[in-house]
This record gives structure tokens, C-alpha cells and sequence, in this order.
């Protein structure tokens, strides 16, 4: 099965003004379906990697502008919450700040549990802003399992 991502376009615009309200720190969240819904849901998420490499440069060396990390609670209670009702998570999305919307190493990397994808059903979207202002709709990447790697999917936007 390959991933797509579906989205109401309200819920898209919603990623679109967290990322530039948030910038130049990377914003992020989390995207679940109910259980009779391929419709993702949009949950916005702290980023904490400010905090961490505040607190803790050598372990968290990147900057908040080049790096996102999920509260884990919050991405604990957000991915209960959607199962307790049947539901899962259905992707993650974070802004990219002054460069395009692709899936970096660093992102394979967050997206990987060792050498499997930790959630291989996933889409990662990708919104890039630029100076403060979103440019483009964004781009969601899942996980092929012929490439075992991550490429561009299918976004589909409904009004
Ligand atoms: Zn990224």
C-alpha cells in the first residue's frame, strides 16, 4: 500500500499559517485518521529542539530553524487518543525555513527506527516558507518498500 495524503483544504491552510506564524523555527505536528476517515486530522505540535539545544547543544547540536522535534507527550497523548477511537496516526508534517519543501536525510532519519520505517504507513509532509510567507502547498514523501526508501506521494486537497 502506498501512502497518500488526504487533507480538507481549511486543514491545510491551518499547517500553512502554523508554519509561518512559527517561523524562522520549523513547526511541526502530527496528521491521524478516524476509523471510517482516510480525511487526516491536523494536530500542531510544539517543536522542542529550541529548548533542547538550549539545554543541551552537544547532544541536540541543530538549531530550531533547521530541526524539529515533537514534544514526545504530547505526540504520546495525540497517537493514544487516536487509537483509543479506532483511529491511527496517519503522517507528520514540519515547515522547512528558506529552502524548498523535500525530504532531507535528516528527515529519513527521524522517520527511521534503526533500519525500518517507524511508521511505514505514514506520510511526512513538508511545507516550505520563505521569508515568513508559504511558497507552494507543500509536498508529502512515504515510504516505499521496492526502493526502501522515502519518495514523493500523492496529496489530494479537498474543498
Ligand atoms: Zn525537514
Amino acid at each position: 500500500m502506498t501512502a497518500r495524503l488526504q487533507l480538507k483544504r481549511e486543514d491545510l491552510e491551518r499547517i500553512h499559517r502554523q508554519a509561518e506564524a512559527e517561523y524562522p523555527a520549523e513547526c511541526c505536528g502530527i496528521l491521524t485518521v478516524g476509523a471510517a476517515s482516510d480525511l487526516s486530522r491536523v494536530h500542531p505540535c510544539g517543536n522542542i529542539q529550541g529548548r533542547l539545544h538550549h539545554e543541551d547543544p552537544a547532544q541536540y547540536p541543530r538549531e530550531p530553524r533547521i530541526a524539529y522535534f515533537i514534544d514526545p507527550k504530547e505526540q504520546f497523548d495525540i497517537i493514544s487518543a487516536a487509537e483509543r477511537s479506532g483511529g491511527r496516526v496517519s503522517g507528520f508534517y514540519h515547515s522547512h525555513i528558506d529552502c524548498e519543501a523535500y525530504f532531507s536525510d535528516e528527515d529519513k532519519e527521524r522517520a527511521m527506527a534503526w533500519d525500518e520505517p517507524a511508521y511505514a504507513d505514514a506520510v511526512y509532509f513538508v511545507v516550505s516558507v520563505f521569508a515568513g510567507k508559504i511558497r507552494g502547498s507543500g509536498k508529502a514523501f512515504g515510504w516505499q518498500s521496492e526502493s526502501r526508501d522515502f519518495s514523493e506521494v500523492e496529496s489530494e486537497i479537498f474543498e
